[in-house]
């Protein structure tokens, strides 16, 4: 299961829309991810033996069940039982029950679908680095993204080197549109409680008051699906 990576997305997503970029390229790139399983490759050998091995975790599995093709899901979840059911096992001591439920837990960790999704997400971290050291005009517009998630902030900077020569610009850069970001989400956190004061009650909130929570949830956790 895989795609080519291109500098497309980055393209379209780096637009100052708002929303974490690298959110935006996450979900597109999830939701191609997770349609191959019910596709035509949907009982190719290969991906057989990785769905049997690794399964889907909830959210990924609620995702494939959101398309149409129920009978590709019902196919892939029909042969994750069967190894499932392996490890549903009778124990005859009281110390086996312990593996049993050791080796149930680690399954449940594993999803075919975030492992090739955090595969290409590292990729895109590597390239949106490139991409601002290989082309100059793409330097402006990501200095004027309103901000990343903490999760995508934390790659971009992982990643940095990628940026080349450009590294410490880059870092910046970085450093610039999230402590903006971040600093502005303090400032509306402060009204907005301040509001909450009964002689400031009447004054009208602005957007960015009236909308931090939602804010908030976006810098802390991503965006939602
Ligand atoms: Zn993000
Ligand atoms: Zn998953």
């Amino acid at each position: 299961m895989n795609y080519h990576i291109g500098t497309m997305l980055i393209d379209e997503h780096f637009n100052a829309s708002g929303e974490c970029p690298l959110c935006k390229i996450k979900k597109t790139v999830e939701v191609r991810l997770t349609e191959q399983y019910l596709g035509e490759g949907v009982m190719e050998d290969n991906t057989r033996k990785e769905v049997n091995e690794l399964g889907f975790c909830a959210r990924h599995y609620d995702l494939l069940f959101s398309f149409p093709s129920k009978l590709g899901l019902a196919l892939q979840i029909s042969t994750r039982l069967k190894t499932v059911m392996k490890s549903v096992e009778k124990p005859e001591k009281a110390k086996q029950a312990k593996k049993i439920a050791d080796k149930l837990d680690l399954s449940a960790k594993k999803c075919v679908v975030c492992k090739y999704l955090d595969d290409h997400m590292i990729r895109y971290y590597k390239t949106v680095a490139e991409v601002y050291y290989s082309k100059p005009s793409f330097r402006k517009r990501f200095a004027e993204e309103r901000g990343f998630c903490l999760e995508h902030f934390a790659a971009l900077n992982r990643y940095s080197d990628c940026a080349h020569s450009e590294q410490k610009s880059y870092l910046n850069d970085l450093y610039a549109v999230e402590n903006r970001y971040l600093s502005a989400l303090e400032k509306d956190l402060l009204s907005f409680c301040d509001h909450h004061d009964y002689r400031r009650r009447d004054l009208p909130l602005t957007e960015g008051e009236r909308d931090c929570l939602k804010t908030a949830r976006s810098a802390f956790y991503g965006s939602k699906r």
